[in-house]
C-alpha cells in the first residue's frame, strides 16, 4: 500500500459487493445519480456566490457535460460546480455519510437479493458507478482553491487519491466502461436516459459532440420543474422529480403542486411518500424539504420551513419574497419564511383532509405509515392540532378498521357521554387487557391507542366534540347506567349480603401499602382482578411512560384493585372470609392476585421468589390425592 491508498469504510465495502456483483436490473439509475450530485454541487456554489460572487466570476453559467469517447471505452461526466478537496474526498467517497447510516449496516443481510431491495430504499448515490464501470476516476478542483485531487478506484476494498491538475472549480468524472454496459456509449441511449431522469433538473445537460458533423446537444428542458405549469408536467415527470429532491425510489402518494400570490409569494412542490423511509423515526432525522429563492437553493436544513410533524415531506419551496443573500441564521424568526410554513401546513391538511373523505381507502395507508407522525401535531401545533385530531385514525375495539373520532361519536350507545380508550404499548396485549371486559359485554367501542405519542396528546387534549376522553383504566367505570347485551350475563349470582365487603375488608389489610383502594368492579367480567388508577391519579401508561423517560422522579402512584365479585374465585374468597374471618390463605391469595394484576399490565412482580412459593402453597392446598 502506498500512501495515497485508503479503505472504504466497512459498509461501502459491502455494498459496493453487492452493486458490482448483484444484477441489478436497472443499471442505467448510474447516470441519473451522478448528474443529480452535479446538479447539487452546482446549487449549492451557486448559494456560495451570494456572498462570494468572485468564485463563479469566471465561469457563471452552470452547466453539466456528458462526453463519449467510443475509442477509450469511458464516458465522462463534467460540471462546473463546488468541487471537492482532497479531504471533501476522502470524507464523501469512502464513507457514506447520509444520516441513518448506521441502521442501513445493521440491516444489511449479506443475501443479495434482500440487500438489493434495502439499496433501492436507501439508494446507492455515488457508488451506482461501479455498476456500469470497472474503474472510476475523479478529478475535482474546490472553488476558489488551487489543488486539484484525483481520487480513482477500481470498487474494490480501496480506494487512492493523489494530486492532480484541473483548469478550473468543478468535478470531472470518467467512468471506464465494463464490456456489458457499452450500451451507455450511445448517444440516443444516453439522450433517452437524461429525458427520463433529469428533465427536471434546472442547469442544461449537454452532450458533447463526439462524432465528425456533430454539435453539442442540450438534452434536457433545463427550466425548473416547479416553476413549469402544472398542465404542462406528466405524472413520471413529477415522479421522477420526487425521486431527485427526495432521494427516495417509490411513486408519491401525493403530489402537491401550488402557488401562492398575493402579498406573499411562493410556489410549492411537496410530495408524500408512498412508503415510510426505513429511518422515519431516527431522531437526528431532519425535514427534508429544499428551500429555494428565486430559483436559487437556499437550504434542505430548515427547521422554520415545516413543523417536525410533517417530516416526511419531500420536495421543494421556492419563495420571491426572502433576499437572496438570505444567511441560514437569518431564516430563524423570519416574518416571511413563516407566513410561508403556515401557508403550507394549511394547504398540506387540506389536502390530507380531502383524502380522507373522499377516498377513505387510500387514505388510510398513509395513515398507516405516517399516522404516528402526524400525530405529534395534535399537540405540538396550538393552531392546528383540532384538524390533526379530526382527521386521526385509531385503532378500536369494534373491528379490524381504523375509525376516525365523529364516526366513534356517531356509534356511540344511548347516555354513554364520554370517549373511552386504553393506552399501551403493543395493539395485541391491549386488546386482551381485563378493564376492556366490561365495555365489551356491554357493547361499548374503546380505542387502542398504542402508539407512544398518544398518551402525549391525551394528556393535553381533553375532548372531541364535546364529549371527553376517558381511559378505561383510570376512575370508577360507569358501567351499571347499560345494560349487558350477551342476554345470559342476567341473571348472574354474585356473592350474598355483606360476603363482598368483608373480603374487601381484609383485603384492604392484607395490601395496606400496597394498593390506594380495593374495591368491587363493574368493568371485569372474565378475569378475577384488575388494576386502575384513580380519577386525580396519572393513568397507568402515561406513568409508565414517563418514568421510562425519567421524567417522572417520585415514585409511582399507589392504584387500585378491583375484584370481580362474578368471577369464582372471588366468590368462593368472599364466602370464606364472611365464615372464617381473616386467615393466611385469604392474605396469600390478596397478594398472589395483586401479583397477577401487575403480570397482566406487563410490570414485574415485586418478590418473585416469595410469589413463586405461594402460588406453590396455594396450588399444594388446592390438590387433592
Ligand atoms: P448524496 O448525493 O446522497 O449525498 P452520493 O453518494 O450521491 O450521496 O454522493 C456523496 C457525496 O459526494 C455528496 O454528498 C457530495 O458531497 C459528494 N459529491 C458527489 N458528486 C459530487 C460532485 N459532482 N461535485 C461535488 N461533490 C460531489
Ligand atoms: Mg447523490
Amino acid at each position: 500500500m502506498t500512501d495515497h491508498t485508503h479503505e472504504f469504510q466497512a459498509e461501502v465495502a459491502k455494498l459496493l459487493d453487492i452493486v458490482t456483483h448483484s444484477l441489478y436490473s436497472e443499471k442505467e439509475i448510474f447516470l441519473r445519480e451522478l448528474v443529480s450530485n452535479a446538479s447539487d454541487a452546482c446549487d449549492r456554489l451557486r448559494y456560495e456566490a451570494l456572498t462570494k460572487p468572485d468564485l463563479i466570476k469566471d465561469d457563471p453559467e452552470f452547466k453539466i457535460i456528458i462526453t463519449i469517447d467510443e475509442k477509450a471505452g469511458t464516458l465522462t461526466i463534467e460540471d462546473n460546480g463546488i468541487g471537492m478537496s482532497e479531504q471533501d474526498m476522502v470524507e464523501n467517497l469512502g464513507t457514506i455519510a447520509r444520516s441513518g447510516t448506521s441502521r442501513f449496516s445493521e440491516e444489511l443481510t449479506g443475501d443479495a437479493s434482500k440487500d438489493v431491495k434495502l439499496i433501492g430504499q436507501f439508494g446507492v448515490g455515488f457508488y451506482s458507478a461501479f455498476m456500469v464501470a470497472d474503474k472510476v476516476t475523479v478529478t475535482s478542483l474546490r472553488a476558489g482553491e488551487t489543488d486539484a485531487a484525483v481520487w480513482s478506484s477500481e470498487g474494490r476494498g480501496t480506494f487512492k487519491i493523489e494530486p492532480g491538475t484541473r483548469k478550473s472549480r468543478g468535478t470531472t468524472i470518467v467512468l471506464h466502461m465494463r464490456k456489458e454496459a457499452k450500451e451507455f456509449l450511445e448517444p440516443a441511449r444516453l439522450r433517452q436516459i437524461v429525458k427520463t431522469y433529469a428533465d427536471h433538473i434546472a442547469l442544461p445537460v449537454i452532450l458533447k459532440a463526439s462524432r465528425e458533423g456533430e454539435e453539442d446537444e442540450t438534452l434536457n428542458s433545463a427550466s425548473a420543474l416547479w416553476t413549469r405549469p402544472k398542465n404542462e408536467i406528466t405524472k413520471e415527470q413529477y415522479t421522477e422529480f420526487y425521486h431527485h429532491v427526495g432521494q427516495a425510489f417509490d411513486t408519491p402518494w401525493l403530489t402537491l403542486h401550488s402557488r401562492a400570490e398575493g402579498r406573499i409569494e411562493y410556489t410549492m412542490l411537496l410530495f408524500v411518500p408512498e412508503q415510510p423511509p426505513f429511518d422515519l423515526f431516527n431522531p437526528e432525522r431532519k425535514s427534508q424539504l429544499k428551500l429555494y429563492v428565486k430559483r436559487v437553493f437556499i437550504t434542505d436544513d430548515c427547521e422554520e420551513l415545516i413543523p417536525a410533524y410533517l417530516r416526511f415531506l419531500r420536495g421543494v419551496v421556492d419563495s420571491e419574497d426572502l433576499p437572496l443573500n438570505v444567511s441560514r441564521e437569518m431564516l430563524q424568526h423570519n416574518p416571511v419564511l413563516q407566513k410561508i410554513r403556515s401557508g403550507l401546513i394549511k394547504k398540506v391538511l387540506g389536502e390530507l383532509e380531502k383524502k380522507a373523505s373522499k377516498d377513505s381507502e387510500n387514505y388510510a395507508k398513509f395513515w398507516d405509515n405516517f399516522g404516528a407522525v402526524l400525530k405529534e401535531g395534535i399537540y405540538e401545533d396550538a393552531v392546528n392540532g383540532e384538524r390533526i385530531l379530526k382527521i386521526s385514525l385509531f385503532n378500536n375495539t369494534a373491528g379490524e378498521a381504523k375509525t376516525n373520532l365523529a364516526d366513534y361519536v356517531s356509534r356511540m350507545k344511548d347516555g354513554q357521554d364520554a370517549i373511552y380508550y386504553i393506552t399501551g404499548e403493543d395493539l395485541g396485549a391491549l386488546k386482551s387487557s381485563p378493564q376492556l371486559e366490561g365495555f365489551a359485554a356491554k357493547g361499548i367501542e374503546v380505542l387502542l391507542l398504542a402508539d407512544a405519542v398518544d398518551s402525549f396528546w391525551l394528556s393535553r387534549i381533553h375532548e372531541f366534540d364535546g364529549k371527553p376522553f376517558k381511559s378505561v383504566t383510570r376512575g370508577a367505570a360507569e358501567l351499571d347506567k347499560f345494560t349487558d347485551t350477551e342476554a345470559e350475563a342476567e341473571e348472574e349470582s354474585k356473592p350474598e349480603d355483606g360476603e363482598m365487603d368483608s373480603l374487601i375488608v381484609l383485603f384492604k389489610t392484607a395490601l395496606e401499602g400496597k394498593v390506594k383502594d380495593v374495591r368491587s368492579s363493574v368493568r371485569l367480567t372474565g378475569s378475577p382482578v384488575c388494576l386502575v388508577a384513580d380519577d386525580g391519579d396519572m393513568d397507568i401508561h402515561l406513568e409508565k411512560l414517563l418514568k421510562a423517560h425519567k421524567q417522572f422522579g417520585a415514585g409511582e402512584s399507589l392504584r387500585i384493585l378491583e375484584l370481580n365479585p362474578k368471577h369464582a374465585l372471588i366468590k368462593k374468597l368472599a364466602a370464606s372470609s364472611k365464615k372464617n374471618g381473616a386467615s393466611d390463605a385469604l392474605k396469600d391469595a390478596a397478594l398472589l392476585l395483586l401479583d397477577q394484576a401487575h403480570i397482566v399490565e406487563g410490570d414485574p412482580v415485586d418478590d418473585p421468589v416469595a410469589f413463586s412459593k405461594r402460588m406453590a402453597d396455594f396450588m399444594a392446598g388446592s390438590i387433592s390425592v
